[in-house]
């Protein structure tokens, strides 16, 4: 019989999967999710969608999910109600903080949760238990970007738009597989690049599908990146290309950073990259002679020892040129998660509120005191434990107690062995999630949240764009949205709160934010959407640095730098790079994406890509199985060859595995932010027979 139209429930809704942040309908008949429907008024992706957004929703009525609170008793888990559960944590984390003080608990937001959970989680980490130990997933990825613009230009977030990535004459993208990692991005770069002649400039040790289509590709050998970036800026110098004006007017330290570059000639640049002169001069001619260019980069950048200073360098390049608060100019760091800018922009970090507004400062600490109604002793003066910082200090045994929302921290974090052994040291953890996940066999009560078609909230996306997503479907069994667990937890922590409505936490957020001055549901209503910072009549700031840069004197600061090779290379026994990515068709521990149903069917192998001559080398078939092994472990995949990879540069997807490629990855990290340095690992291979 066919379904009759009155029958079917459309919402809108925000894609969990990516920084992109696409929006569309979803049309839904009872539980059964028919079909995500794209619409024109999508404002950061149109029509488009790509293959996780369309097909990637199966894990919502999965048989899997978590539908009732865990509680571990006698080493396994038992139903709990919400009562009871909730009770016990309340109680164990009073009793904890009460004994080791506030600073011995520490809290891991999600960064797929909404921004009024982020917000919740931050609270309930500083009003509640006086702690600034509060991170999330951009210590994995993101913040390392978000601290070389911090350095060099003020905000930390995207200079402009997604569509003002369309008005610039160059695009150069340096560690970022943004095909498979920002798909809808990458195809309106394709239509401008193939339509409006616009150029593209690909620098990756992976020739990928943007490398492929590139003007101009460099295989730049991995870690390098930074002397890469440093180079195009003295060449910029050195051959007339640097906007001396906008140098003189807008940006300060210019004689001290040009000084800095000093070491960076192109021979010295070509030895340590693998590139030759000729093609570095032909990289610096096409970004000298560029109109205007937009920068975009990711985690080949971001996920290294020096991420922040590559991340600096590279912003570094783009004021030498000029290339700040035009359209069509400026740093695009990719946000991964879906609300990893949000879970940041919202207070999930260990030094700063809501709004990137210091811990450290006393007239900020003072504000948010007011507002939450404590004083200002109340609340921590010293900036926190970051997530790694946590788990070092879990091993140690400092840290007694965690509460993890969302994160798949036993299988995403680096040297995972050495975290499992963290969380077993602990003396007590909930872990909030929609599956029992990795990260939850470890917990002591398992908390079920709900994802975001089963409630209301908001994400902010990589342009820094407010979203309002809705209740497609009711929560599944008994689980609940993440922001009423929070609530409820924090009245039994003796702190009644009233939401009824994440609405009510948004506008507490822009009461106290001045970033969010001006953001409210009514004006995020439907389609609508805000760019932070808003003011405070709701006005957006879709292109930053129009007036000047957010700095006391409204000049950006270039930044000097010095190199500082990988901290983990390739040597006489481990004489092989392991690169790592993720795959198009798949979500970082495929809790989701692997969660049986249309998307799984469409990837599920793993595989390690090989380069011809390597394979050759190696005696190597396609499909031949191999052992890799780092100096902490090792693992066995079978073989692609593939002229992706060249050298002795080998790339593996993230998501599958036990252990997974982090039982591969150490412990070494960027000291600047100590993000794990999951791109340096140097390993050996041995076939193995076995077909
Ligand atoms: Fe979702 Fe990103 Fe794909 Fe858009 S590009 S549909 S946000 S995964």
């Amino acid at each position: 019989m066919a379904m009759r139209q009155t029958e079917i429930k459309k919402t809108k809704t925000v894609c969990t999967y990516c920084g992109v942040g696409c929006s569309f309908e979803m049309w839904t008949r009872d539980r059964h999710i028919l079909k995500v429907q794209p619409v024109a008024d999508a404002p950061a992706n149109g029509i488009s969608t790509c293959v996780k957004g369309k097909f990637g929703w199966d894990f919502v009525n999965d048989a899997k999910r978590l539908t009732t609170p865990l509680i571990r008793e006698n080493g396994r888990f038992r139903p709990a109600s919400w009562d009871e559960a909730l009770n016990l944590v309340a109680r164990r984390l009073t009793e904890i903080s009460q004994q080791h003080g506030g600073n011995s608990i520490g809290f891991i937001g999600s960064s797929k949760a909404s921004n009024e959970e982020a917000y919740l989680t931050q609270k309930i980490a500083r009003l509640i238990f006086g702690t600034n130990n509060v991170d999330n997933s951009s210590r994995y990825c993101q913040n390392p970007a978000t601290e070389g613009l911090f350095r060099t230009v003020g905000y930390g977030g995207d200079a402009g738009t997604i569509k003002d990535l369309q008005k610039t004459a160059l695009i150069i993208i340096v560690g970022s597989n943004l095909a498979e990692n920002h798909p809808v991005i990458a195809s309106h770069i394709k239509q401008s690049h193939k339509h409006q002649g616009q150029k593209l400039l690909v620098v990756d040790p992976r020739r990928h599908e943007m490398a492929e289509r590139a003007d101009l590709y460099q295989r730049i050998k991995p870690g390098y990146d930074m002397v890469w970036a440093s180079a195009m800026a003295r060449y910029m110098f050195d051959h007339g290309y640097a906007d001396e004006q906008f140098l003189a007017d807008k940006v300060n330290n210019v004689a001290e950073f040009r000084a800095s570059l000093e070491p960076f000639t192109l021979e010295y640049a070509s030895t340590l990259t693998g590139i030759s002169v000729d093609e570095l001069a032909a990289a610096g001619e096409m970004i000298g002679q560029a109109e205007s260019a937009c920068l975009l980069w990711a985690m080949g950048i971001t996920q290294h020892s020096h991420g922040a200073d590559t991340s600096t360098a590279l912003s570094n390049l783009l004021l030498v040129t000029g290339n700040y608060g035009r359209p069509g100019t400026g740093g695009y760091p990719m946000r991964g998660h879906n609300n990893v800018q949000g879970a940041s922009d919202f207070g999930c970090l260990s030094n700063v509120y809501p709004g990137y507004e210091q811990v450290t400062d006393s007239a900020v600490r003072e504000k948010w005191a007011r507002a939450w109604g404590v004083r200002p002793e109340a609340l921590s003066d010293e900036v926190g434990a970051d997530n790694f910082m946590m788990v070092q200090h879990a091993h140690e045994r400092k840290l007694k107690a965690m509460y993890i929302i969302g994160e798949e921290t036993a299988f995403s974090d680096a040297d995972s062995t050495k975290v499992h052994e963290a969380f077993s040291r602990l003396d007590f953890m909930v872990v909030q999630d929609i599956f029992m996940s990795r990260t939850a066999e470890f917990a002591d009560v398992v908390l079920p949240g709900s994802p975001s078609v089963e409630k209301e909230g908001t994400f902010v996306n990589t342009e820094r764009r407010i979203q309002r997503f809705y209740e497609v479907l009711p929560p599944l069994g008994d689980s609940r949205p993440d922001w009423q667990i929070l609530t409820d937890l924090a009245s039994r922590l003796g702190h009644p709160w009233y939401y009824q409505h994440p609405g009510e936490i948004m506008a507490e957020a822009a009461r106290i934010a001045e970033i969010f001055a001006g953001v409210s549901y009514a004006r995020l209503e439907g389609w609508q959407s805000q760019l932070w910072p808003v003011t405070a009549d709701g006005s957006s700031t879709p292109l930053l640095y129009t007036d000047g840069f957010k700095f006391p004197d409204g000049k950006a600061r270039l930044y000097p730098l010095t190199w500082r090779p990988p901290m983990e290379e390739e040597d006489a026994e481990y004489d092989l790079l392991l690169n790592n990515g993720r795959m198009l068709e798949h979500f970082q521990s495929t809790n989701q994406t692997g969660a049986g149903g249309r998307i799984t069917s469409l990837s599920p192998n793993w595989y390690v890509e090989i380069g011809p001559q390597l394979a050759a080398a190696r005696g190597l078939q396609e499909g031949d199985w191999v052992k890799l092994t780092s100096r902490r472990g090792s693992l066995e995949v079978p073989v692609v060859i593939t002229e992706r990879m060249a050298g002795n540069v080998l790339f593996i997807p993230i998501h599958h595995g036990k252990p997974g490629v982090n039982g591969l990855t150490g412990e070494h990290h960027d000291p600047d932010v100590r993000t794990p340095a999951y791109k340096e690992i140097a390993i050996n291979l041995q076939k193995l027979d076995r077909p």
